[in-house]
């Protein structure tokens, strides 16, 4: 496990957690596009082993009916995905973007889904492309 800490901009929102896996997923789906300005890079941390420090700036937005994004609303930063507690899909897991942590030096890229609907102003270099969604 390794420990992380991590915020929005101006610090109203902070966490740590602690993480079993180093690497990182990139979502390119379109609500990513929208949320995230290209894509969102995220980490998966079980929601059990992430302690939200400071909520001051913390809001949620319902994006689907499974899932919520955690964003600063001082400062705009959008940093958390949530899946509901009774989500299809990794509902016992929280993915904060990898820029919100103090330290992306650690994280690689290993997996990037959605990629087909990427946007075309995006040219993901060729050895990056695992179309798995
Ligand atoms: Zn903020
Ligand atoms: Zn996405």
């Amino acid at each position: 496990m390794k420990k992380v800490t991590g915020g929005c901009d101006c610090k109203n929102v902070r966490y740590e957690a602690e993480v079993e896996w180093d690497g990182c997923i990139s979502c390119h789906c379109e609500q990513c596009q929208k949320i995230h300005g290209i894509y969102k890079p995220m980490i998966v941390v079980n929601k059990s082993d992430l302690k939200i420090t400071q909520d001051k700036g913390l809001a949620w937005y319902e994006s689907s009916s499974d899932n919520k994004r955690g964003f600063c609303k001082d400062c705009g930063s959008a940093i958390f995905k949530r899946p509901n507690d009774d989500a299809a899909a990794m509902s016992d897991k929280i993915m904060p973007s990898v820029w919100s942590l103090d330290d992306t030096s650690p994280w690689k890229n290993e997996l990037n889904v959605f990629c087909k609907f990427r946007g075309y102003y995006y040219n993901m270099p060729d050895g990056e492309q695992k179309e798995i969604m």
